[in-house]
């Protein structure tokens, strides 16, 4: 009671004070209001209560006298008023549901029924039954009357054995490969041709489907077919119409010339060897203007069922305001196909090739001979690369000697044009015979260690004018001129290229087939009427 009363007399006088006072000194000698709630709950007079409850302000204004005890007192309970609403915000966690159990037994299989699924993932349709008496087995299943599979020629594989892993009986198997072999070289077939084949019915189980049909793309310009004539098989040779009219593409240089005769549409390695075999005429960066015009002839063959060939390129040629300044083209002389001016001059520029497929294990010029002991010229290179590996001629040349030679052992001298001459020593065979001529490229024997030697190597050499010179210095130009009967022939050739017109192999190829189609009754119907 006491305290009540304290409490009661004492939120009076805070009251008084602060409307006479209203100082600093005031607040501090006075407990704050949370003094409060001891005296409330402890109380028990209501009337008392109930009117200091009604003369109390319990929302004062916070925007006036800031600092005062009511002013305080109002803080803590916008405080304690947001405390409470921010401790009943509702949470967002998901809300508990009911799940539905899972089916078992008989409801099971009612759902199974229903749903769609893969047969792998086990899939099957309505409740399970055990069989009746009304269930008869059968005898045997029921064959489908004919296969019709796609066989592919795999890289290295033979046609023959294609036909039996699909399924044909080994005879017919033969049977056929002697028909297709027949209509042409087996060898032609490119792998991945695909093969139709048609199977028919067997006589019996343990017996192989017959081979009722088989149709594959033999070459690009033949079909072939084997179709079943009572017990024989025949072959139908079905050629496909194939025009291999050169792809002609010109077109002003521009900025670009590998930019522009692609977008010429022009394919990038055709391009490529294009300014190769331009440069070798003239310098491409130099010596081509904008305003010039390429003109770029492929060999080209399209088929009438639509399908493109596109080779190799077999004209280069550059015009200056409808002056040629390059014409060249490629042609086949002595078995081997080089680039000619129009004029007939061939021209290849190119360093001597290597001739053993080794690294160099020691070069041209003065050094301590490994068993002479005392320092030399050495005359030639050495080639390191293992007993019995090729050694090839440089260049074209005739082989002046062949057989033993002093240090050298097995020797063997080309003579090539230009008063130059190479040296092969040290070999453990020779492959070529005095008096021969050899290509560049050609294997003239094998490394060895015969002769003054340490070890298995090719030492080579080069001569100018009988003397040793550094192989690495000289960098060949073959030069060829065509002449007499191969001449014109090669400009003749050349003439018919210059004939094609640009995009002349693009036109609609006629089809001789499609011609002998006979007109539809539905097209018919939509001509108009002949008057
Ligand atoms: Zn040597």
């Amino acid at each position: 009671m006491n305290l009540h009363h304290q409490g009661v007399g004492l939120f009076k006088s805070i009251d008084d004070i602060d409307m006479q006072v209203q100082g600093s000194a005031a607040i501090a000698a006075n407990p704050l209001p949370s003094a409060l709630p001891e005296t409330i709950f402890s109380g028990k007079n209501l009337a008392e209560w109930r009117e200091y409850l009604s003369e109390l302000d319990w929302v004062p204004d916070l925007g006036v006298e800031i600092g005062s005890p009511t002013w305080f007192r109002g803080l803590v309970t916008l405080t304690a008023l947001c405390g409470f609403a921010i401790s009943c915000l509702p949470d967002f966690g998901p809300i508990a549901g009911h799940r539905a159990d899972p089916l078992s037994g008989f409801r099971a299989d009612q759902a199974r029924s229903q749903m769609i699924a893969p047969l792998a993932y086990g899939s099957d349709t309505g409740i399970r039954m055990a069989a009746t008496d009304a269930v008869r087995p059968l005898a045997e299943s029921p064959e489908r009357p004919s296969i019709e599979l796609v066989a592919t020629l795999g890289r290295g594989d033979s046609l023959r054995r294609v036909l039996q892993r699909a399924g044909v009986a080994s005879d017919e198997a033969a049977q056929a490969n002697d028909l297709i072999s027949g209509a042409v070289s087996l060898g032609d077939i490119k792998p991945g041709t695909k093969i139709d084949v048609v199977l028919g019915r067997r006589p019996a189980k343990n017996q192989a489907r017959p081979l009722d049909q088989l149709a594959f793309r033999a070459r690009f310009d033949l079909n072939l077919e084997i179709l079943r004539d009572g017990s024989q098989l025949k072959l139908n040779r079905k050629p496909i119409l194939v025009d291999d009219t050169p792809l002609r593409i010109k077109g002003t240089v521009g900025s670009s010339l590998y930019r522009s005769a692609r977008a010429a549409g022009a394919p990038a390695d055709a391009v490529q060897k294009y300014l190769q075999v331009i440069g070798s005429k003239m310098s491409v960066s130099r010596d081509i203007r904008s305003t010039d015009e390429f003109d770029i002839i492929l060999s080209y063959r399209r088929a009438e069922t639509g399908e493109v060939e596109v080779g190799d390129l077999i004209y280069a040629g550059l015009e200056r305001g409808g002056k040629a300044q390059a014409q060249m083209l490629r042609w086949q002389s002595g078995g081997r196909t080089n680039w000619f001016e129009a004029s007939g001059v061939g021209q290849s520029n190119g360093e001597l090739a290597r001739p053993t497929n080794g690294r160099i294990t020691s070069n041209y010029g003065m050094r301590r001979h490994p068993i002479l002991r005392y320092k030399r010229m050495h005359s030639g290179m050495d080639f390191g690369g293992g007993y019995g590996a090729p050694i090839y001629a440089v260049t074209d040349g005739k082989v002046v000697h062949a057989g033993r030679k002093g240090g050298f052992g097995n020797y063997v001298r080309l003579q090539h044009s230009g008063g130059l001459a190479s040296g092969y020593g040290h070999m453990s065979r020779i492959a070529v015979s005095n008096g021969r001529r050899v290509r560049k490229g050609q294997i003239i024997g094998y490394i060895g260690s015969t002769g003054l030697s340490t070890g298995p190597h090719l030492h080579y050499e080069l001569y100018r004018g009988g003397r040793t010179i550094n192989p690495r210095s000289v960098k060949f130009v073959e030069r060829a001129q065509l002449g007499g009967q191969e001449l014109r022939k090669f400009k003749g050739e050349l003439q018919k290229l210059q004939r094609v017109e640009p995009g002349a192999a693009l036109t609609t190829l006629k089809s001789a087939s499609a011609q002998a189609e006979p007109e539809r009754e539905i097209n018919r119907l939509n001509k108009p009427l002949k008057s």
